[in-house]
C-alpha cells in the first residue's frame, strides 16, 4: 500500500490541480486506475478529464501569467528554490511513488528525483539572467533595445518513463521564464506529477500557474491544448507518431513547438577503444531504465576485431543484473511498463532470429518475477535488415551488430530518420573528432555511456524533435524577443 510506504502521505492525491483548485470528479465523472506494473496492485483511482476541465487550466493559467511575468527574476527564482529544496527533502518519498506507479528500481527512482530537481535548481538560478541586448543603432538618433520575455502559456505532454524529470525538465524553465504552465501527464504515471505540483504549490508558486490535467483521453486534451488561442507554446515528450500529430495540430496557433521524440541511438565501439570502459558505457546506456529511455543505445556497433571480446565482456555483466520489483534490494530491472511493451521487445527478438541474429544472453520473459518482467537480452550477429536496426526498441535488448571500417559504421549509425543521441568509444584523438563531427545526431557520447545533465542542452535533430532542455540554450524556448526602436 503506497500511504503506509510514505513518511508524508499527503505527497500522494488522487485529485487533479485544474487552475487553482483541486479537483475530485471529473465533469463526466469518469475515472481511471494506476496500477504497479511489477505487481499488476491497484494503486489509486483518478479522475478521467478531458476538454473541458484542460479549457478551465488554460483560461486561469492565462490570467496568473501576467502578474508572474511582471515578477522579478529573483522572486520567481527564490520560489523555484523552494521547489528544489522541498524536491530534495522528499526524494525519498516522491521515489517510493515513482516505483510504485512505474517500476523502475528504487534507487533508480531517487536518482530521477534529484535529476529532476537539479532543473529547478539551475532554471532557478537562470530567472535572473535572462539577458537582453543593446546593438548599435542602424541611423544617429536610433537606440535598439532587445528584450526578452516569457512566451505566456505553456502546455506540456510527457511520457510515463520519467514521471518526475521529464516534466521537471519543463515546469522549471516555463516557471523560471515567467510562464504558466498546464500540463498533462502519461495516464500510466500522474502521481509523480501531482506530487511535484503540491510540493511547488508549498514552495509558495502562486495559484494558477501549474495544472496538472488527469486524463486517459490525451488525444482530446491535445487537441484543446493545441487550439486554444491561449496557449503560445506546446512542450512535448514522447513518440514521434504523436510529435507529428501534435506539430500539425498546433499549426494553426502557429504554435512554438518543443518536442523531445524518438531515438535510435547508435553505440560504436571501435578497436582503439578501452573495451572495459566500453561495456560499462553500454551497460548503463542500454539497461538503465530497462532501456526504457529515448536515449538508450538502440545499436551497439562493434569493431570486427574485437567484437567477440566485447561480447563475452558484455554478457557477464548482463547475467549479473538482478530483475525483480523495484522496491527488492539491490535490482538492477523493473518490469516493462505494458504488456505493449513486452510484446514489442519479443517481436523484435523473433524477427532478428529469423533473419538469423543468436541469442547471447536472456531473450524471453522472466514470468516468475511477474507479467510484465523480461531478461535482459544480448543478441549476436545482428544486420541492417532486422526490425532493430530501424525502430526503437524500448526494452532490455542489447544487438550487436559487426562493422569493418569507421566509414562503413558511420553510414549505418547515420541511416535513420532518428537524431538524439549517440556513442562512441575511441582513443585516437583524430578520429575522435572526425566521429564525433559527422555523426548526426543532437547529443554525442564519446567515452561515456550518461549524458544526461541539466547544464548541458538536451534534445535531438532530424525526426527527433526540435528545442533544447536544459542549460543556457533550455530557456530560450520559452521566450520571446522583442526588440524596441528609440528615436532619441
Ligand atoms: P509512449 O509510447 O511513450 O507512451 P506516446 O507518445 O504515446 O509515447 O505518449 C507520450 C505522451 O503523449 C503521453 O502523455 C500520452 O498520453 C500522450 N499522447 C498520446 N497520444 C496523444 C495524442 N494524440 N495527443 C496528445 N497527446 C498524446
Amino acid at each position: 500500500d503506497l500511504l503506509a510506504k510514505l513518511k508524508d502521505p499527503s505527497l500522494a492525491t488522487d485529485k487533479a490541480l485544474i487552475g487553482a483548485d483541486w479537483v475530485a470528479a471529473a465533469a463526466d465523472g469518469k475515472t481511471f486506475d494506476v496500477l504497479d506494473p511489477a505487481t499488476g496492485a491497484h494503486v489509486a483511482t483518478l479522475p478521467d478529464m478531458g476538454r473541458t476541465e484542460t479549457a478551465q487550466a488554460i483560461a486561469v493559467a492565462h490570467k496568473a501569467q501576467k502578474a508572474w511575468a511582471r515578477k522579478t527574476g529573483k522572486e520567481r527564482a527564490q520560489i523555484l528554490r523552494r521547489l528544489y529544496d522541498l524536491l530534495v527533502t522528499n526524494a525519498d518519498d516522491l521515489a517510493v511513488i515513482l516505483t510504485t506507479e512505474m517500476g523502475k528500481p528504487l534507487a533508480e527512482a531517487k536518482g530521477e528525483v534529484l535529476y529532476g530537481a537539479s532543473y529547478v535548481e539551475w532554471f532557478g538560478e537562470e530567472a535572473k539572467r535572462v539577458y537582453g541586448d543593446t546593438i548599435p543603432g542602424h541611423q544617429p538618433d536610433k537606440r535598439i533595445i532587445v528584450v526578452k520575455q516569457p512566451i505566456g502559456v505553456v502546455a506540456a505532454i510527457t511520457p510515463w518513463n520519467f514521471p518526475n524529470a521529464m516534466l521537471a525538465r519543463k515546469v522549471a524553465p516555463a516557471l523560471a521564464a515567467g510562464c504558466a504552465i498546464v500540463s498533462k501527464p502519461a495516464a500510466e504515471t500522474p502521481l509523480s506529477a501531482l506530487a511535484l505540483a503540491i510540493l511547488a504549490e508549498r514552495a509558495g508558486l502562486p495559484a494558477g500557474l501549474f495544472s496538472v490535467i488527469l486524463s486517459t483521453d490525451s488525444a482530446s486534451v491535445g487537441l484543446e491544448m493545441c487550439e486554444s488561442d491561449k496557449v503560445r507554446k506546446l512542450t512535448f515528450t514522447g513518440s514521434t507518431n504523436v510529435g507529428k500529430i501534435l506539430f500539425r495540430q498546433s499549426a494553426g496557433q502557429v504554435m512554438k513547438l518543443g518536442l523531445e521524440l524518438g531515438g535510435n541511438a547508435p553505440f560504436i565501439v571501435f578497436e582503439d577503444a578501452d573495451l572495459d570502459a566500453a561495456v560499462e558505457g553500454a551497460m548503463v546506456s542500454k539497461y538503465r531504465n530497462n532501456g526504457q529511455t529515448c536515449v538508450c543505445a538502440n545499436r551497439l556497433y562493434v569493431q570486427a576485431s574485437v567484437y567477440d571480446a566485447f561480447a563475452e565482456k558484455l554478457a557477464a555483466k548482463v547475467r549479473a543484473l538482478k530483475v525483480g520489483g523495484g522496491f527488492e534490494p539491490d535490482v538492477s530491472a523493473g518490469p516493462l511498463i505494458s504488456e505493449k511493451a513486452l510484446a514489442k521487445v519479443e517481436d523484435h527478438i523473433a524477427d532478428a532470429v529469423s533473419k538469423g541474429a543468436a541469442i547471447a544472453v536472456g531473450g524471453a520473459r522472466d514470468a516468475a518475477k511477474g507479467d510484465l518482467f523480461f531478461q535482459p537480452t544480448i543478441l549476436t550477429g545482428v544486420t541492417p535488415e532486422m526490425k532493430l536496426a530501424r525502430e526503437e526498441t524500448f526494452g532490455p535488448v542489447a544487438p550487436l551488430f559487426r562493422f569493418e571500417t569507421e566509414e562503413d559504421v558511420i553510414a549505418m549509425a547515420n541511416d535513420t530518420e532518428f537524431g538524439l543521441a549517440a556513442y562512441f568509444y575511441a582513443r585516437d584523438i583524430s578520429k575522435i573528432f572526425r566521429v564525433a563531427e559527422e555523426l548526426e545526431y543532437g547529443m554525442v557520447g564519446i567515452n561515456t555511456g550518461l549524458i544526461s545533465t541539466e547544464v548541458a542542452p538536451f534534445g535531438g535533430i532530424k525526426q527527433s524533435g526540435q528545442g533544447r532542455e536544459g542549460s543556457k540554450y533550455g530557456i530560450e524556448d520559452y521566450i520571446e524577443v522583442k526588440y524596441l526602436c528609440l528615436s532619441v
